[in-house]
């Protein structure tokens, strides 16, 4: 369980994040869905510890790893979460492997460092791409290693960050696919941004819709559909008023 207490965020006189609270349950997915600039990316870099908040305390299964006001503040690599972003951010001069691998702590056990991440590339089907580089694999094979360098260390969160938005249409269906049974197999908690509502609604199970640094709305998202709390959310979602 992710427990965020009136997390505030500004950048100079922008308020990026308003007093956000929000419970995200273990071994669910999320969605954050929401228009360019609402703050969805910002938190879940203060998430991941990537951004500090200047407010607020964020627990992950009732321990503090963030507190404003008890100066705690668990680095990034401590936290036990993966992230995915857009542009895939894979090493251009590493093999698939070692792209992989350098997300996972120098054990010294070289034979436990390969079972890792091969366990991890088998994972999204690439166990027998390990030796090729980034250059030699289409858009979507890049972003199912940059999956794999998410997952090889066995987070127990995963953060995406529109991690479709750079593939074409029906890669992207097979990619959300794969993310589904992944996160389900690996009994992860994923928290997932996205600015399409329909990947969004076709993706979580839970969806978190956002505007200007507030939630506006959050629950099923049939329930979202089906009673959307405001006009505003009604466009947002496709549905018109
Ligand atoms: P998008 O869908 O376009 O990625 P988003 O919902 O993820 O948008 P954020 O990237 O979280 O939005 O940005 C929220 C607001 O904070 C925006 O107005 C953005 O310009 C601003 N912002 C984000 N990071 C910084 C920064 N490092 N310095 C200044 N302003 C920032």
């Amino acid at each position: 369980k992710i427990e965020l207490t009136a997390i505030e965020k500004s950048f100079g006189s922008l308020q990026a994040l308003k007093s956000l609270h929000l419970t995200i349950p273990s071994s669910s997915f999320v969605s954050l869905l929401g228009p360019s600039g609402c703050g969805k990316t910002t938190l879940l870099r203060i998430i991941a510890g990537l951004e500090e908040a200047d407010n607020g305390t964020i627990k992950m299964n009732d321990s503090t790893i963030y507190s404003k006001e008890k100066h705690i503040q668990v680095p990034p690599q401590k936290r036990g979460i993966g992230m995915v972003f857009q542009d895939f951010a894979l090493w251009p001069h590493m093999t698939v492997f070692e792209n992989v691998a350098y997300s996972l702590k120098a054990t010294g056990k070289r034979k436990a460092l390969h079972d890792k991440v091969q366990t991890a590339l088998r994972n999204v089907q690439l166990e027998s791409y390990s030796k090729r580089y980034p250059h030699q694999l289409s858009g979507g094979q890049q972003q199912r290693v940059a999956v794999a360098r998410a997952i090889a260390n066995d987070p127990a969160v995963i953060l995406m960050d529109e991690p479709l938005s750079a593939l074409d249409a029906t890669l992207r269906d097979d990619m959300r696919i794969l993310l589904q049974s992944l996160v389900k197999q690996l009994k992860m908690t994923a928290i997932y941004v996205t600015h399409d509502q329909n990947e969004a609604m076709a993706i979580s199970d839970h969806v978190v819709v956002m505007n200007a640094g507030e939630i506006l709305q959050q629950g099923a998202p049939e329930d979202i559909y089906r009673f959307p709390c405001s006009k505003e959310v009604a466009s947002f979602i496709g549905k018109g008023t």
